[in-house]
């Protein structure tokens, strides 16, 4: 309880018009949820919570913010719902809740550093809002600061875990202090023998230090102030890591490292101020060539600013300077924090100010992020717009474009994986291949030998890699396709004219044929025959030039065109497989008119017959016959089709109803008039027509007739 009133204290101290009461709800409901529970420390579970919300606290963070950290644990350690913490502390309290669970759902399985980018992103991915990320570091810096009570394994596990994932990301957020205590604390327990020996050595040449660190002091500070600038001098251990990190680049031993002081220089002045400190400081002591960094004109990318010098020091040592000011310092050790929290004694009227700072800052490593985008507002951002973060079962990251679904993983994994991509498991649940995934989805694909690329496919993947080996597998059936459709197309066309396939290709007579032709093999010939580019005739009279046209009325190419050419616009009105003079045939069953959806399906010898999408045959047709076909936007062949009405039997309307149809254009083919059972007058007409809205507003235009009954479209 005294912890906590540090907390509410604290909170208080640096917005006094924070909302307490929501504070104690969220001790008090803590306290409840998580009673009975206890740390391996031995203490009880509540301490956990408090102590992460004391450090939120220390942070400047707003009491929203550190309720959440009172109430992090709460859904995912205790029988807590979301519902119930939306229904108590409202909804934003439980989006943020909600995303620290989601977050602590994450297994870090694979912590590679291949992996730790992606887990790194992942996290900023489902940090929706800001905050969330924030009391997720504040939790790991607690549980690091009692990491000593967990078995060996384990300690070293969530050590590796804090060095690659979240001392990385409070670094990006620019909180400094936060990044080097844990960077400090995941150092002692890896290498806990390497720290007793350094602590050893650095406790045994501790007076010494200090005495050199005094001095140093004393002649900088005398110097500043000389100069009349205003500032604080301090000289610090740099931390254990780093010193070790210099031993062992140099391979020297803690006696001969004179330079594990830091110091610094903070100024109560402007940013021209700091040069001048500069000037003075390298006015007393040679600065080191290649040493100087200046991080003011050119802040980092997470938006630190300061300048730092190495100069040979009063005893002929190496020693290292930073200078910034008080803001830059403020920024350093807080990071985006500091311009979240309220600026001491100008609540309200700054609050403009300090959410444009904010916005900057986000932006500022928004930059360095990916590409920056729009917010959702000042806290809740989206910092990976374009992208989603997806497990594999191994535990894997898989970082895929934005809408990406089963089969963009699938691809990811492996183009084979996506080629026979059958079915697919999101969080353990079968999902359509189109769904869309998620940040944090766990995915698992269902492959089966039978299953090749579908044309469809391509209607929802969204990555590029995904895109391209569909369509070249698409391309690749399609060409095997015209390859045989060709080879009937021909083969029929030869046997009109007394010809045998098989033989010709025995005796090599196609095979001279194919190079004048289309410069290649019969297999080539084939596939120009199948696109319609080559008009079967053409090879049936290089082989017997005597050889008649065929008698049978098929719509045939008229057109004579070179391999490889771009297409021409189809005499039939239909393009198959993008390619236009194919030799094409309607369907008498369904009469498909331009304009209506269809299906083409190779038939033995006959080219390829086009049946209305709808028609009942298509469903009796074999798939594996199916080509793709379209009406050709520029070709325009009228076709023709039966059109029946029923109307009264009256004088004029037979007139009446032909004066419809040719005033819209078009042509009767054939007109049957009969007399029903019950007097009604039934016109059969045969009209030759463009397209089916042409159609469509013809027979509406009948409908309106006096006396007509019905109009429709007669379909055999
Ligand atoms: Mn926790």
């Amino acid at each position: 309880m005294a912890r906590f009133n540090d907390v509410a204290d604290k909170v208080l101290e640096v917005n006094p018009q924070s909302d307490l009461s929501l504070l104690q709800r969220a001790y008090v409901f803590s306290a409840k949820v998580h009673e009975g529970q206890a740390r391996l420390s031995g203490e009880p579970y509540l301490v956990h919570p408090v102590e992460v919300a004391g450090i939120l606290a220390d942070m400047r963070l707003d009491e929203v913010t550190v309720a959440v950290g009172l109430l992090h644990d709460a859904v995912e350690d205790t029988l807590t719902t979301q519902d119930e913490i939306e229904r108590l502390f409202g909804e934003e309290v439980a989006f943020l809740v909600d995303g620290l669970t989601k977050i602590a759902r994450i297994e870090f399985t694979s912590v590679r550093e291949r992996q730790a980018e992606n887990f790194r992103k992942m996290l900023l991915a489902m940090s929706k809002d800001i905050r969330i990320l924030l009391v997720k570091l504040a939790d790991r810096l607690h549980n690091m600061r009692t990491l000593g009570f967990m078995e060996e394994d384990a300690r070293r596990r969530i050590a590796q875990e804090t060095l690659d994932i979240y001392a990385p990301l409070a670094h990006r957020l620019g909180i400094h202090w936060m990044k080097q205590e844990l960077e400090d604390l995941a150092f002692r327990a890896l290498k806990p023998a390497v720290v007793a020996e350094l602590e050893e050595g650095l406790r045994s040449s501790r007076q010494e230090r200090e005495r050199y660190v005094e001095a140093v002091i004393s002649v900088l500070s005398q110097k500043l102030v000389a100069a009349g600038l205003r500032c604080e001098v301090t000289g610090r251990l740099k931390d254990l890591a780093s010193i070790h990190a210099k031993m062992e680049a140099r391979g020297v031993g803690l006696d001969e490292i004179h330079d594990v002081i830091a110091f610094r220089v903070i100024l109560d002045g402007t940013k021209e101020q700091v040069y001048a400190a500069l000037g003075i400081v390298h006015g007393t002591w040679t600065p080191v060539p290649g040493r100087f960094k200046d991080y003011v004109a050119l802040p980092k990318p997470n938006g630190y600013q300061s300048l730092h010098t190495t100069v040979i020091g009063p005893y002929g040592e190496r020693m290292e300077v930073q200078i910034r000011t008080e803001e830059m310092h403020q920024n350093a050790e807080y990071g985006i924090a500091a311009h979240w929290s309220y600026k001491e004694g100008r609540v309200g009227d700054d609050e403009d100010a300090a959410k444009f700072a904010w916005l900057r800052q986000l932006l500022e490593w928004q930059r360095e992020l990916s590409d920056p985008h729009e917010f959702l507002d000042t806290v809740k951002v989206d910092l990976f717009p374009d992208e989603v973060f997806v497990f594999t079962p191994r535990g894997d990251v898989m970082n895929l474009p934005k809408g990406a679904t089963p089969l963009d993983f699938a691809y990811a994994i492996h183009s084979e994986v996506g080629a026979h991509c059958a079915g697919a498991r999101v969080n353990g649940k079968l999902v359509p291949l189109r769904h869309r995934l998620s940040d944090g989805d766990t995915v698992q694909i269902l492959t089966s030998t039978s299953q090749i690329p579908r044309k469809d496919w391509l209607e929802f993947v969204v990555s590029g890699r995904a895109r391209s080996k569909i369509r070249h597998a698409v391309r690749v059936a399609e060409k095997e396709r015209s390859r045989e459709l060709g080879r009937e197309i021909l083969e029929r066309e030869l046997r009109r004219a007394g010809l045998s396939l098989s033989k010709l290709l025995d005796s090599g007579s196609l095979d001279e044929v194919a190079r004048s032709e289309v410069g290649g093999v019969p297999e080539d010939l084939f596939s120009a025959v199948g696109y319609g580019t080559l008009p079967p005739i053409d090879v049936v009279r290089k082989l017997k030039p005597e050889a008649a046209p065929p008698a049978e009325p098929v719509a045939r190419p008229r057109r004579r065109r070179l391999f490889g050419r771009s297409p021409a616009p189809s005499s039939s009105g239909i393009r198959v497989s993008g390619q236009g003079d194919v030799l094409v045939r309607f369907a008498g069953c369904c009469a498909p008119l331009p304009g209506d959806e269809i299906s083409g399906f190779v038939t033995r010898g006959r080219g390829v017959t086009i049946h209305s999408k709808e028609c009942d045959k298509v469903f009796a047709l074999d798939p594996e016959r199916r080509i793709d076909v379209q009406w050709d936007a520029e070709a325009s062949v009228p076709r023709r089709v039966k059109v029946r009405i029923t109307s009264v039997d009256r004088p004029g309307i037979l007139a009446a109803i032909t004066k419809s149809i040719s005033s819209a254009g078009l042509n009767i083919d054939e007109a049957r008039v009969s007399t029903s059972p019950d007097q009604k007058a039934i016109s059969d007409f045969d009209v030759l027509v463009k397209d089916v809205r042409t159609l469509n507003a013809v027979m509406k235009e009948i409908e309106r007739i006096r006396g007509v009954i019905s109009v429709e479209r007669v379909r055999a």
